[in-house]
């Protein structure tokens, strides 16, 4: 089993908040990602697939193929949006990287056919980063 991971870029302005908190609470929980008029992020994309090299190719998948997966179904959805209000799927969920990570795996599962999706990897800031495996 060999893991291929692909690499990709996008921007997006997020708020936290809770509505039923306090701005103090709001602060205190969510520091500067409460910030009221909107803040956004360099949002780093690692979306790593596994699978057996196929004969011909010598690859799990093409890594150009996986490429446009990911620009289709995640990239042009949240690039340069506003999380809160741009993204129907986050309407009504905070919009951590945590909540993301999950809604970006349901976005590209579907479109792997000779693969298996192995971990969704998301980068908020250099020092903040989630992984996800698919698991509930
Ligand atoms: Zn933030």
């Amino acid at each position: 089993m060999v893991y291929l991971t692909r690499r990709e870029n996008f921007n997006g302005a997020h708020r936290l908040f809770n509505a039923a908190w306090s701005e103090e609470q709001n602060v205190a929980a969510f520091g500067k990602c409460a910030n009221k008029n909107w803040h956004g992020h360099n949002f780093e994309l690692f979306v790593t697939v596994k699978g057996k090299p196929e004969s011909n190719t010598g690859f799990v998948i093409n890594a150009h193929d996986l490429s446009k997966i990911v620009k289709k179904e995640v990239i042009e959805k949240l690039d340069h949006k506003n999380f809160n209000v741009d993204v129907p799927e986050l309407k009504n969920t905070m919009p951590t990287i945590e909540n993301v990570v999950m809604l970006i795996w349901r976005w590209i599962e579907p479109h792997l056919k000779d693969c298996q999706l192995h971990c969704i990897k998301l980068t908020e800031t250099e020092n903040i980063y989630v992984e996800y495996y698919g698991e509930p």
